[in-house]
C-alpha cells in the first residue's frame, strides 16, 4: 500500500521516481527533498519545458545515469515535465538532439555569449527548444553549474538576460539539480522505474545517449582534470616566463660580474701604475689596497692580513712643527670617522732608518650604496724634493732682490758720482772753445768731445732714471692719466714740433699710481713713437686705455717703423737697441718702461705686424694696490 507522502509525489509527476523512496529510514529526508524539489524544481517559476530540458541537459554530465533517464522520461511524457501536467510532452527525436549537443568551452563560447547579448533584459519570451537562445542559455547554465573557469563569465551573461528574479529562479533549479546528483551518487543503488527501462529498451538511439553519454563523467572527472589542466597549463606559462627571466637575470648577472671584475682588475692596474702612491682601508683599519709606490715611500710593505691598525697605527707621523702626530688624530681617522675628505694635508713620516720625509696627502671616505662610509682611499706622494726645490728658490728670490737692489744702488751711485766729472769736462771743452786762437782742427775736435759729453750726460741721466725707478717705496696717488699725457706734451713741445707729429688722446681713466714714474712711462713710449717714425710720414700717435681683467689696459699706437717679431721681447731689455747712432737713445727706455709697469703690478708688450707697420705698445696696471711682496718680486720677474 503506498504512503501519503508518495501519493503525493507520484500525483504531481505523474510517476513516483524512485529518487523519492531511498530513505526509506528515515522519511523525514525524503520530505524534505520534496520540499526542496518542490521549491526549487517544480514550483519555480521558469517555464517547464525549460526547467525540465536544462534538467535532462545537465544530467548528461553526472556519472550516475539516474537522473538522465528519468528526466528524459517525464519529457517525453512518462510523467509531467518539470511535474507540470499541463506541459506537453516532447518527442524521443526532439530530445535526441539535447543530447548530442555538445559544451562549448573557452572561445567556444564566445559566439553564444553574443547571441545572449542580443536579448532583450530581462527575457519575457523563453527560446524554444533546440534554438540558438536555447543552446546559449543552457551552454551558459551548465558551466554555472559545473564551476568551470568560465562560470563567472556565463553567471554574468545570465544576469544580464534572465535578470535578478529569474536568475534566482535559474540558481534554485540548479542547486536543486546539483542536489540530486549528489544524492543520487551516494545512492548508487538506485533503480531505473519500469516505465524508463521500456522507453530505453524501445529506443535505442535514446538509450545510447543516456546510457553512453561520453560526457557522463566530465562532470566527475573531465571539468576536473579540465580545470586542472587549465591551471597547470597557467602555472606552466608562469614557470616558463620566470625560467626565462631568471635565465636573463643570470646572464645579466654574469655579464655585471665579469664587468665588475674587469672594471676591479683595470683599477688595480691603473692604481699600480699611477705615479701618486695609494693604499685603501676598511672601516676597521686593515689595508685593502696598495701600490708599490706606496710601499716605497713607507719603506715598508703592510700584509693584507695584518690585524686591524697594526700597520696604519705603526707609522710615525709629525705635525708641520715637528711636534708628534698621535695615531689617533692621523689623517685617515679623522676621513673614517667623519666622512669629511681631507684635501693636501701636509705632514712628515718617519722611515725605518729614521729618515723623516714630507708626506702630501689626499683622503677621501668610501662609502657603500647606502651612504655609510666602509673604508678610506689615500693618494699621497713625497714632497721633500720639491719642499727642498722651493725652499731653494725661496732663497734663491731673496738673493736676487737683494742682489737686484744692490746693483741699483750701485748704478745710481755710479751715475750720480759720474755725473759731476762729466759736467766739469763739458764746462772745460766750453772754456777751451771760447779761445780764439784755436786752430780749426782742434775746435772742431772740442765739439766732437763736447757732444760725447752731452750722450754721456743723457746716459747718466737716463741710468739714474733707471735706478731710481727700481728702487725706494711707490709714491700711489690718485692720477688723472689725461693730464700726465698734458705734461707730456709739453715737455715734449720741441720734438712735436720738430716732426709736425700729431698725438690723439681718447677718453682716459683716473688711476693709483706713482704720478712721477707714470710720466716717465708715458713720456718714453710717446718719445719713441715719435723717434721711430718713418722719415716720409709724420708721426700720428694715439693714446687709448679701457678697462681690463685687472684693472687698465692702455695702448700707444704709431704709425712708425714697426718692430720685427724677433725682437718684441728683447727691446725691454736695458741696452738693447734696434736702432744704431743714427738714432739717439741710450737703450734704456723700455727697459725703465718695464721697471715702472711691473713696480705697478702690471705688464708691457710690443705689437707689431714687422718693419714699417707701425706698433702698439699695451701696458697694465692694477686697479688697486698689490700687496708689497708681490710688488718687489715683480720687479725681478721677466716680463713676458
Ligand atoms: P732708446 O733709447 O734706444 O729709444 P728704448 O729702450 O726706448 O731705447 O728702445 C729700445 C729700442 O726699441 C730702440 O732703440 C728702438 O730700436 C726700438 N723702439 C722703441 N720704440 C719704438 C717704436 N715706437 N717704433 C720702433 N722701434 C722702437
Amino acid at each position: 500500500m503506498e504512503k501519503p507522502f508518495e501519493n503525493t509525489v507520484a500525483r504531481r509527476f505523474g510517476v513516483l521516481p524512485n529518487f523519492f523512496r531511498l530513505s526509506a529510514a528515515d522519511p523525514r529526508i525524503s520530505a524534505n527533498l520534496w520540499g526542496f524539489a518542490q521549491f526549487a524544481y517544480l514550483d519555480n517559476s521558469l517555464p517547464s519545458v525549460f526547467k525540465e530540458r536544462l534538467f535532462v541537459y545537465l544530467s548528461r554530465f553526472c556519472e550516475i545515469r539516474y537522473c538522465i533517464a528519468r528526466h528524459v522520461g517525464f519529457l517525453v511524457g512518462l510523467g509531467y515535465p518539470a511535474g507540470d501536467s499541463s506541459c506537453l510532452p516532447q518527442t524521443v527525436e526532439s530530445v535526441l538532439p539535447l543530447l548530442r549537443r555538445p559544451l562549448p568551452h573557452g572561445a567556444g563560447l564566445q559566439p553564444l555569449f553574443a547571441v545572449c547579448a542580443e536579448f532583450e533584459s530581462p527575457l519575457s519570451d523563453f527560446p524554444v527548444p533546440d534554438s540558438p537562445g536555447e543552446q546559449a542559455l543552457f551552454a551558459c547554465a551548465t558551466h554555472v553549474f559545473l564551476q568551470t573557469g568560465d562560470a563567472s563569465t556565463a553567471h554574468e551573461v545570465l544576469r544580464r538576460a534572465f535578470g535578478e528574479h529569474n536568475l534566482e529562479q535559474l540558481n534554485l533549479l540548479l542547486a536543486f539539480v546539483r542536489m540530486a546528483h549528489y544524492w543520487t551518487r551516494l545512492h548508487p543503488e538506485i533503480a531505473l522505474e519500469d516505465d524508463v527501462i521500456h522507453l530505453l529498451t524501445t529506443h535505442e538511439a535514446l538509450a545510447h545517449c543516456v546510457l553512453k553519454d561520453p560526457d557522463a563523467l566530465a562532470d566527475r572527472l573531465d571539468y576536473q582534470v579540465a580545470e586542472e589542466l587549465t591551471s597547470l597549463r597557467k602555472l606552466r606559462k608562469q614557470h616558463e616566463s620566470m625560467a626565462q627571466a631568471y635565465q636573463g637575470l643570470s646572464v645579466d648577472h654574469q655579464y655585471m660580474k665579469h664587468t665588475l671584475q674587469e672594471t676591479e682588475e683595470n683599477l688595480r692596474e691603473l692604481v699600480s701604475v699611477m705615479p701618486a702612491a695609494v693604499f685603501a682601508c676598511d672601516r676597521e683599519g686593515t689595508i685593502t689596497l696598495c701600490n708599490r709606490q706606496a710601499a716605497e715611500i713607507w719603506g715598508r710593505t703592510p700584509h693584507l692580513d695584518d690585524p686591524p691598525w697594526l700597520f696604519l697605527d705603526s707609522r710615525r707621523l709629525y705635525r708641520l712643527d715637528g711636534k708628534d702626530l698621535p695615531a689617533v688624530d692621523a689623517p685617515v681617522k679623522q676621513v673614517l670617522a667623519t666622512g669629511v675628505p681631507v684635501v693636501n694635508c701636509e705632514f712628515s713620516l718617519e722611515r725605518p732608518d729614521q729618515s723623516r720625509i714630507s708626506v702630501l696627502a689626499n683622503i677621501a671616505a668610501l662609502r657603500d650604496s647606502a651612504g655609510v662610509v666602509t673604508g678610506a682611499v689615500s693618494i699621497f706622494q713625497d714632497i721633500t724634493e720639491l719642499k727642498r726645490m722651493h725652499q731653494e728658490r725661496e732663497v734663491l728670490l731673496l738673493e736676487l732682490e737683494r742682489s737686484n737692489r744692490e746693483l741699483s744702488q750701485f748704478s745710481y751711485n755710479v751715475s750720480h758720482d759720474l755725473q759731476a766729472p762729466v759736467r766739469n769736462v763739458r764746462a772745460l771743452t766750453q772754456l777751451l772753445a771760447r779761445e780764439d786762437s784755436l786752430p780749426e782742427e782742434r775746435s772742431q775736435l772740442l765739439t766732437l768731445i763736447e757732444q760725447s759729453a752731452v750722450g754721456m750726460e743723457r746716459l747718466i741721466g737716463s741710468l739714474l732714471r733707471y735706478a731710481q725707478a727700481g728702487q725706494g717705496q711707490l709714491n700711489r696717488q690718485h692720477v688723472g692719466i689725461k693730464q700726465i699725457i698734458e705734461s707730456v706734451r709739453v715737455t715734449l713741445a720741441p720734438l712735436i714740433a720738430n716732426t709736425g707729429a700729431q698725438i690723439v688722446c681718447k677718453p682716459m681713466p683716473e688711476v693709483e699710481a706713482d704720478p712721477v714714474l707714470l710720466e716717465h712711462l708715458l713720456q718714453n713710449l710717446v718719445a719713441n713713437a715719435i723717434h721711430y717714425h718713418r722719415p716720409e710720414e709724420a708721426p700720428a700717435i694715439e693714446i687709448s686705455g679701457a678697462p681690463c681683467k685687472d684693472g687698465w689696459q692702455f695702448a700707444v699706437k704709431d704709425n712708425g717703423q714697426g718692430i720685427p717679431r724677433d725682437w718684441q721681447d728683447g727691446i725691454f731689455e736695458p741696452l738693447k737697441r734696434l736702432h744704431g747712432s743714427e738714432t739717439p737713445g741710450t737703450g734704456l727706455g723700455l727697459a725703465l718702461c718695464r721697471t715702472i709697469v711691473a713696480r705697478h703690478g702690471g705688464r708691457i708688450w710690443v705689437e707689431s705686424k714687422g718693419s714699417g707697420q707701425g706698433s702698439v705698445f699695451r701696458f697694465t696696471l692694477l686697479a688697486t694696490e698689490l700687496p708689497s711682496s708681490i710688488v718687489q718680486n715683480s720687479v725681478v720677474k721677466r716680463t713676458p
